[in-house]
């Protein structure tokens, strides 16, 4: 492994961060912290941390001797000193010489000796850090480490690959009692210059940053030189079919399948990330890929990202790609019989009341075509593919040097249960629609664009499909929650299909259409011309229809139900005068939906209208609502509030009454009018 090192850098950090007030220890600190975590060999989404030892002021002026060391929730790789609270060491050094320490009076005991009370919670590993005398200590869970370490009979090979000047330390579940041993084994040989955590990782130490962080690149790259010297040649590769199905073929058949049922056709969804490359797929080809996923995981923390390890499941034949659903679904079930046997046996070991997380896999290895990631948002599948990533490198490792034999499950099964692992997730506390896809067209317009940000602050993942490719990625960027955009023009039915299959490639599906674009033209109807007639059909019924038949063959394969919302207008039962050209398709897309909420309620797909009236957008501009005022001698604010209410209209009341129809999940077939009130096109 590359020692990235560079002196003009580190002086650099030093003279940036003394400008704003922080010590030359804390920035190295942070200098070095950033270099191990930018590598995903080394640590990874939260995992592996590190200290120095310091001083620090507090509020009335007194120096104390304290230990900075990660807190909880912070990148490594984006580390700033405010991630690195200042902990009291008098207090910590004083723990040692208890017997017992629970997990709680741990955290408290840390808490209440922070410099700035406001700190993040310091490491679980903080006593690890604070026991150890060394100015500097590093720790990561290098996937070279972990080839290593997670062998059946690892103790003799640490040895022999590290030598004496790596203490050896058993598996211990990280907190106080780890905290000790490690600790002791230190005292035992004071020569040594890291510490080696049997299933878990590496901890290396020093005088200053630079030599822990030294010995940190020296040891790893002992471990890699081990292997690939050692290395035997990779297991048989698995037969694969002749013809292997698309990645988008079964996406949303595997998305749905993962998807926690709970109950009466209610769903808490997951994204799926797709992942792959030359090196995945070699690995996942493997004869043994089932058996290596059902040893677990590389090392405890990914437990809390990946459950007790991958699900492999077979190839996707394109030939027989009918059948592939029963045979992920029947792969689901088994991992979710075999999560509920580990919770259930290891649950009753203890008196400790637990509930069961869901139990479904959070990634998904298939041969030929790569791995999907599961998460109740984007942002979690992709750290799920992440993780994956890093334990097909250390499963390589271990399986090139000897047999794969990582930490039992009956070990694993403390810490994915562990109050203060769990803390670590219980911050994301899903929203309504967590976990959805909506896919929006004429998404960048004005009721479009504020449909996408409500939706997307409520949760789901928008899909923003415009003519305008620009003014999409636009809306998508206004929308947040990594929503994105998408240019088709959605009457050619191929770029109507490209929008939905890049839906499906970056979420994993689809839950929601708000099928939104229209256009007006304008007309006596006895004397529109047939040409413009039939191109107000291809876009304001024909889009509608193709927008809702992707939509229906993606959710009907997901099999979580789903719903289509349709933008109707009120011309489509109270027509306008010269609108007929509009009005008329408008009145086919209101019966469009109901046909949709008659012939697949019973797939638990809803189908609703909203017939909104006079709103500001691309359709009613500021231009013709100007003319229309003119033309009917009232103010353009008596014309915008001319409705029973006498109040305007807004795009943000319409995405409202989207959102409604979204959530209500016993309304199908329904038509919600958001006009402000107009009698004569009140519904029946
Ligand atoms: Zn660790």
């Amino acid at each position: 492994m590359k020692n990235l090192w560079n002196d003009a850098d580190a002086e650099k950090m030093v003279a940036d961060y003394a400008k704003k007030g922080v010590g030359r220890d804390l920035a190295l600190r942070v200098y070095t912290t950033r270099l191990l975590g930018g590598e995903p060999r080394l640590v990874l989404h939260g995992g592996g941390n590190t200290s120095c030892k310091t001083k620090a002021t507090d509020l009335v002026g007194d120096e104390w001797d304290v230990l900075c060391v990660k807190g909880s929730g912070w990148d490594m790789a984006v580390i700033e000193p405010q991630g690195l609270p200042a902990v009291k060491m008098g207090a910590l050094l004083k723990a040692r010489t208890l017997t017992k320490l629970s997990d709680e009076d741990m955290v408290a005991l840390q808490r209440s000796n922070l410099i700035d009370p406001a700190s993040p919670n310091p490491s679980v590993e903080t006593l690890l850090h604070a026991f150890l005398p060394h100015k500097f200590v590093d720790h990561t869970h290098s996937t070279a480490i972990l080839a290593i370490v997670d062998q059946e009979d690892s103790k003799p090979l640490i040895k022999a690959v590290f030598g004496d000047k790596m203490g050896y330390v058993p598996y211990i579940k990280p907190g106080f009692d780890l905290a000790k041993v490690a600790a002791e084994v230190f005292d035992a040989d004071p020569t040594v210059e890291g510490l080696i955590l049997d299933k878990h990782g590496i901890f290396t130490f020093g005088d200053d940053a630079k030599q822990a962080y030294d010995r940190m690149i020296h040891y790893v790259t002992m471990a890699e030189d081990y292997v690939a010297k050692n290395g035997k040649p990779q297991a048989a590769k698995a037969a694969l079919p002749p013809k292997l199905a698309k990645p988008s073929d079964i996406a949303p058949t595997l998305r749905g399948a993962v998807a926690v049922a709970r109950g009466e056709g209610r769903f808490d969804r997951m994204i799926s990330d797709f992942r792959t490359s030359d090196s995945i797929v070699d690995f996942i080809n493997s004869a043994k890929i089932a058996d290596y996923a059902g040893r677990g995981v590389s090392t405890p923390d990914l437990s809390i990202r990946i459950k007790t390890g991958p699900m492999a499941v077979p190839a996707p034949d394109a030939d027989k790609l009918g059948d592939y659903k029963a045979v992920v679904r029947s792969h689901v079930e088994a991992f979710v019989k075999d999560y509920t046997a580990y919770f259930e046996t290891n649950d009753a070991l203890d008196d400790v009341k637990r509930t069961m997380l869901d139990p479904m896999p959070r990634l998904t290895l298939v041969p030929g075509l790569g791995m999907f990631g599961h998460g109740r948002t984007l942002k979690d599948a992709k750290i799920a593919s992440d993780v994956g990533e890093m334990w097909i490198e250390a499963v390589r490792g271990a399986e090139a040097i000897g047999n794969f034999h990582p930490l039992s499950k009956a070990d694993l099964f403390p810490l994915e249960y562990w109050s203060l692992e769990q803390a670590k997730l219980a911050s994301n506390k899903p929203k309504p629609l967590t976990g959805q896809v909506v896919l929006i067209t004429g998404g960048a317009g004005a009721i479009g664009a504020a449909t996408a940000k409500l939706f997307a602050a409520n949760g789901a993942h928008a899909v923003i499909v415009d003519l305008d490719a620009a003014k999409a990625a636009e809306a998508a960027k206004a929308a947040g929650n990594s929503s994105i955009g998408v240019g088709a023009d959605i009457t050619k039915p191929a770029e109507m299909r490209a929008a939905f299959d890049k839906a499906v490639a970056v979420y994993g599906g689809v839950d929601i259409l708000v099928s939104n674009a229209g256009a007006a033209w304008e007309g006596r109807i006895g004397e529109l011309d047939d040409a413009t007639l039939r191109k107000s059909f291809e876009l304001n019924f024909f889009a509608h229809q193709s927008a809702a038949q992707n939509a229906v063959r993606i959710m009907l394969e997901q099999g979580t139900g789903g719903v289509l919302l349709f933008n109707t207008s009120k011309q489509a039962i109270n027509p306008g005068p010269k609108f007929g050209g509009y009005g008329i398709p408008k009145a086919a897309t209101l019966f469009l939906s109901r046909q949709y909420a008659l012939d697949y309620g019973a797939y638990g797909i809803r189908s609703n209208a909203v017939n909104a009236d006079r709103i500001r957008s691309g359709l009613l501009t500021d231009a013709m609502i100007a003319s229309r005022s003119g033309a009917r001698g009232v103010s353009e604010k008596e014309y915008m509030s001319g409705n029973l209410l006498g109040q305007e209209v807004t795009a943000d009341d319409v995405a409202q009454a989207f959102l409604h129809q979204a959530l209500a999940e016993r309304t199908t077939a329904d038509v919600t009018t958001v006009d402000g009130g107009n009698i004569a096109a009140a519904l029946r």
